[in-house]
């Protein structure tokens, strides 16, 4: 560990903190910045994605999925914030979720589909 300039993703304000690559110092940076546009846009998201999955998903004829999934998707979420990766497609047993940057914000979706075939 070393003291390194870190750059935030967002709005480009530095701070000295530990890290071993300049891209950690970066990172961390941005997760530690106090810029409401991360903090407000990570906290959405995190909310958007309790509203679909959490006790709330009934409301909208969807089951609600364990805490421990609830949590892995906000981090998946927080990913797609910061710009580390553009989208993210989770199957569950009964519908997809997905995650995805679109024009600044981050969409998060919810699809299940029903069919029906018959043969005879
Ligand atoms: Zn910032």
């Amino acid at each position: 560990m070393k003291e390194l300039t870190g750059t935030c993703l967002f709005c480009g304000q530095t701070q000295l903190v530990n890290a071993e690559t300049q891209k950690q110092a970066d990172q961390l940076a941005t997760e530690n910045c106090s810029c409401d546009n991360k903090l407000k846009k990570v906290r959405q998201c995190s909310d958007n994605i309790h509203t679909i999955t959490g006790t709330e998903a009934q409301d909208i004829g969807m089951e609600p999925v364990t805490e421990k999934v609830v949590e892995q998707l906000q981090e998946l979420g927080k990913l797609v914030v910061y710009g580390y990766i553009e989208a993210a497609s989770i199957k569950l047993t009964d519908s997809t979720i997905t995650l995805k940057a679109i024009k600044g914000a981050t969409s998060v979706s919810r699809k299940k589909v029903l069919s029906a075939k018959l043969e005879a």
